[in-house]
């Protein structure tokens, strides 16, 4: 009886599922940014902070749920790449990244360079940034 339930439960959730985006490391920071306000949160005796933390945790939870409930996936996975793509570049330690004023590309040049004249790849525009 129970198994059959659990069984029934879980065809339900796969079905409820399909279509949507699931879970991805974003996700996981969220959910994990979420646990940790609440954590602290226990710090604090002020009943203000304390509110304002356990209403940010709540709220990056919820927002966590409404992703991976998402049915517009591609824009679920260009916000997951965005947030690894920035973690990729602080911990990249021997390049800086430059945005291209003009066409919004970005570029990665070497550190510690000096002041050095980029020329972007896409759109040939020349401008002037210190690594
Ligand atoms: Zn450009």
């Amino acid at each position: 009886m129970i198994r059959q339930f659990i069984q029934r439960l879980g065809y339900g959730f796969r079905n409820f599922m399909v279509g949507r985006y699931g879970t991805d490391k974003l996700n996981m920071a969220i959910l994990c940014a979420g646990l940790a306000a609440c954590l602290v949160s226990a710090f604090f005796d002020n009943p203000w902070i304390n509110l304002l933390l356990t209403a940010v945790s709540y709220g990056l939870m919820i927002w966590a749920l409404c992703r991976s409930f998402s049915r517009n996936t591609y824009k679920r996975y260009q916000e997951n790449r965005k947030f690894l793509q920035f973690f990729d570049r602080l911990k990249d330690r021997e390049h800086r990244y430059y945005e291209c004023p003009k066409c919004r590309q970005v570029v990665r040049v070497p550190r510690g360079k000096g002041k050095i004249a980029i020329t972007c790849p896409k759109c040939r525009e020349k401008f002037v940034k210190k690594t």
